[in-house]
């Protein structure tokens, strides 16, 4: 491996980790790739419909179930979290069951969820994943090596667990004690038997009594340890390609991209909490403006999309779906007084036939809304027309 030089006594799984280390990942792991523990929770959950549209997770449940589906001869798994803001990004912030406050200088703007405030982490991450395995590979030659993050049939966060990075908090996102949860998760297979160092332990569970994400979820998504993804942000704006429930839609606020409410909210992204560390985020994951004009997505081509967000993982939206939450935003945020302005911009585009019919359909839904609600003073900054 190319790299310092290891001790004497160094066993390949401290080699790995330290390799991680020095290719700048937060927390590292390794896990044996066996079956995931929560593999039939997932079915329950999938059981349930609570994947909403996302038939992949269904088609893909079978291969979850076993590493070796998806790396052949697979013995171990290494997993590896980046952490993307620091925990003064959220813990004691604003109350919980509130949103946290958007900045009024941004009216107008519609909040996009941090991991995809910077460059796209499926690429930052896989970049140093494939970089290790090469130099796996050049010294283990007839070894095999599958690279992954959130891009193969994987139980992540399962593996993570198991890996020792952190507990499943009950908003089901890895929590690591030291660090919070503000991490995005990657990891690679292989058929080499690689021991867990001494060190590395299981995180044991640390939400207690606590229910502060499932009290402050916009749209009640959460019950312990389980996200309904047809009620979450997340799913709604970034995984739903045809119209948003309109009952859902007030809850969806401010967020034209994701939603961090149930991070915000967790007392173990607090800066505060004693003896915890801060880290430092990698500043690839904070190098673009946080939200996004609302005003300018309506008037987006296709090219104006790609040019703006290349290299960002917002693309992960179509141009239809960043309208329509670009008008739900609006329909949630908008002031009184400028109400008349922004109705004229949407009955302009309800009645565009050159308009996607999602986006005519979710501007003739909020203009409905609004002529059965009298004015308001506007909810949390967002969707005002400048
Ligand atoms: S991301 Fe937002 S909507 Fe989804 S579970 Fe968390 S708080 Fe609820
Ligand atoms: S907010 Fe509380 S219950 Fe929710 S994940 Fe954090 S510690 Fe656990």
């Amino acid at each position: 491996m190319t790299s310092a030089p290891s001790g004497p006594s160094e066993s390949i799984g401290d080699r790995v980790l330290r390799r991680c280390r020095e290719l700048g990942f937060a927390l590292a792991g390794v896990a044996p790739a066996q079956p995931p523990v929560r593999w039939s929770d997932l079915c329950a959950w999938l059981e349930a419909g609570k994947h909403g549209s996302m038939d992949y997770l269904r088609r893909q449940a079978d291969p979850r179930a076993d590493p070796s589906a998806v790396l052949p001869g697979a013995r171990t798994i290494v997993m590896v979290a980046d952490q993307y803001a620091s925990r003064s990004a959220g813990g004691e912030g604003h109350a919980p069951g509130q949103h946290a406050p958007a900045d009024p200088a941004r009216s107008g703007h519609g909040r996009v969820a941090r991991y995809a405030w910077g460059q796209d982490y499926h690429r930052v991450v896989k970049d140093r994943l494939h970089v290790l395995c090469d130099e796996l590979r050049a010294d283990h030659p007839g070894e095999l090596f599958r690279a992954f993050a959130d891009t193969a049939p994987v139980m992540e966060r399962d593996f993570a667990a198991a890996a020792g990075i952190g507990w499943i908090g009950k908003n089901t996102l890895i929590i690591n004690p030291r660090l919070g949860s503000w991490l995005v998760l990657g990891g690679f297979l292989t058929t080499m038997a690689i021991e867990p160092p001494p060190a590395q332990g299981v995180v044991p569970d640390h939400c207690g009594t606590c229910t502060r994400c499932i009290d402050a979820c916009p749209t009640g998504a959460i019950t312990p340890y389980s996200v309904d993804a047809r009620r979450c942000i997340s799913y709604l704006t970034i995984e739903r390609r045809s119209d948003v429930d309109p009952l859902l839609s007030p809850g969806v606020g401010d967020w034209v991209f994701g939603c961090d409410v149930c991070q915000e909210v967790c007392p173990h992204n607090s800066p505060r909490g004693e003896g915890f560390e801060t880290g430092v985020p990698r500043r690839e994951y904070s190098s673009r403006t946080p939200t996004l004009d609302l005003s300018e997505v309506l008037s987006w081509t296709m090219g104006d999309r790609s040019r703006v967000l290349g290299g960002s993982a917002i693309k992960r939206a179509t141009l239809a779906m960043l309208k329509r939450n670009a008008i739900i935003a609006m329909g949630n945020g908008c002031r009184s007084g400028e109400r008349a302005a922004v109705a004229e911009r949407l009955a302009s585009i309800a009645r565009d036939e050159g308009e996607d019919v999602m986006v005519r359909r979710q501007a003739e839904r909020t203009l409905s809304q609004w002529a059965g609600e009298p004015e308001s003073p506007g909810r949390g900054g967002g969707g005002r027309l400048s």
